[in-house]
């Protein structure tokens, strides 16, 4: 299904499927597992490094010899696209989003931040509400200008072509439940960007799959993340020849955990982060994954996964931002 699309080789896969037996007891719920994509093995790991397989190796098909990226001040995405862009010997130019009024010195500083510039990524700061799409091409025309082929890559990967990397997972998934005998009734992600939950929901509908997937908002409200996981869902199926096999209502997001915004902390996802460390001594991130965990946490307690067996949680990675909510983090 996916041999044809150009790739690199950046990730560690497959990731671990495991238990989580003591989230599990404590919860008093259906079994947990855990996917662990923040196991990719690139610069710390995370769900990135699976799309970037397939961006960066179209862009390697394209000569390009310039990447241009963008996302908030401690992506994840930029990141892994940072450490990527090293290994193949690209410039990676980068355009940084502050989310928030009157961030933290950590976050300005640590994190992520302090990774992209150990690996040599050009920072470039641009304030909230910038057209980023526009931004990144006016500096792909002065890339050309100045004799480079650059290669631009959407926040987060989230197009279709980094889709790919997470069709690439639920068949990845559904092989390894088959192999260890493991019947999954949900599957549970962050959902932000769109491209996770989009390549999911086309990797399992193009495997005749009809494991239930949520996604856990962490930014857009409900109707707004529905339409752009759908969306791209739509394109990747499309582009893997596949066209229609995601219906509108396959596409289910949860937005109720987001707190005051993207990247605030909220009370639900410090319990969350604190509950997987302690019982199972495993780190999520106060952006994405701790706000989804957070969501699993309440619905399962509130009885919405009833009669479920057993929810895999697909851990995105991101723990490297932990560094950066140093002040903001109830420990
Ligand atoms: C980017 C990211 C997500 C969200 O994935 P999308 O494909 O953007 O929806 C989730 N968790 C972490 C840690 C991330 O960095």
């Amino acid at each position: 299904m996916l041999e044809t699309f150009p790739r690199v080789q950046l990730a560690h896969l497959p990731t671990p499927l495991e238990p989580l037996p003591r989230l599990s007891a404590a919860l008093g719920g259906p079994d947990i597992w855990i996917k662990r994509d923040d196991c990719t093995g690139l610069a710390t790991g995370g769900n990135k490094t699976r799309k970037l397989e397939f961006s960066l190796g179209a862009a390697m098909a394209e000569g390009a010899d310039t990447i241009i990226t963008a996302g908030a001040v401690q992506s994840n995405h930029v990141r892994q696209t940072a450490a990527a862009a090293c290994k193949l010997g690209l410039a990676c130019e980068v355009l940084l989003e502050q989310p928030f009024a009157e961030p933290s010195e950590p976050y300005m500083q640590s994190g992520n931040v302090l990774l992209d510039k150990l690996f040599g990524a050009n920072l470039r700061a641009h304030p909230a509400g910038t057209d980023i799409v526009a931004a990144m091409e006016s500096l792909a025309d002065q890339v050309r200008q100045a004799g480079g082929q650059p290669y631009v890559i959407p926040v987060g990967a989230s197009n279709a072509t980094g889709a790919l990397g997470y069709v690439d997972c639920a068949v990845e998934l559904l092989g390894q439940a088959e192999d260890q005998g493991l019947v999954i009734d949900h599957l549970v992600t962050a959902t932000g960007s769109a491209g996770t939950q989009a390549g999911l929901a086309v990797g399992l509908r193009a495997m005749r799959s009809q494991l239930p997937l949520l996604g856990i908002g962490v930014s857009a409200a409900r109707d707004v993340q529905q339409q752009k996981v759908y969306a791209l869902a739509c394109e990747t199926a499309e582009l893997i020849g596949q066209s229609g096999i995601v219906a509108r209502d396959d596409i289910v997001a949860n937005c109720d955990y987001i707190g005051d915004g993207y990247g605030l902390p909220t009370t639900g996802m410090n319990e969350a982060l604190l509950l997987l460390a302690r019982q199972e001594g495993l780190l999520l991130d106060p952006v994405y994954s701790g706000k989804a965990l957070a969501g699993l946490v309440d619905l399962t307690r509130k009885g919405a996964f009833d009669g479920a067996r057993n929810i895999v949680f697909l851990h995105t990675g991101g723990s490297a931002a932990l560094f950066a909510y140093l002040d903001q983090l109830h420990t």
